[in-house]
């Protein structure tokens, strides 16, 4: 069985195989326990019995050590899809109406900063890192530092 998230596309976890050395065991004689993995080659050290309840084990490795924190910082596939459908309907009425557009780029500008300095606070509130910060951002943990300090406690 493998996991998915739409969130994280690129990620498949399952439980793997492994003989003693911690390799994947090629077939299942000479397997003697699960270890999470994923489809993008990330594994866990932890081994878990090579039982039914095992492979769950290894199951919810993959989902709370990996698929968890990557789903934290991934936005939800369908909103970046509508942001992306926005982009593009407003790059062509710049192009037939740049005065309508100007109107509107100024009202998403507004809403946009006062989301960003919000979404910012409740990262630091929650324990997020100023290098968590600027990664989702695509900035440098100084960068994200420097423009937002004055927004977050700490
Ligand atoms: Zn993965």
């Amino acid at each position: 069985m493998t996991f998915r998230s739409a969130d994280i596309p690129g990620h498949e976890g399952f439980a793997a195989p492994v003989r003693p050395t911690g390799e994947p065991a090629p077939s299942a004689e000479t397997f003697i326990g699960y270890q999470a993995a994923c489809s993008c080659q990330w594994t866990d050290r932890r081994r878990f019995p090579a039982t039914p309840e095992g492979a769950e084990e290894a199951e919810h490795q993959w989902w709370s050590r990996h698929a968890a924190p990557l789903i934290a910082a991934a936005p939800p596939s369908e909103l970046v899809v509508k942001s992306n459908l926005l982009c593009e309907r407003i790059v062509k009425l710049a192009a037939e109406r740049p005065l309508a557009a100007l109107t509107l780029l100024s009202q998403v500008e507004s809403w946009q900063r006062t989301l960003l300095e919000q979404a910012v606070a409740k990262a630091r509130e929650t324990g997020s890192s100023w290098a968590q910060i600027g990664e989702a951002m695509g900035i440098s943990k100084q960068s994200a530092h420097e423009r937002f300090r004055a927004h977050a406690s700490s």
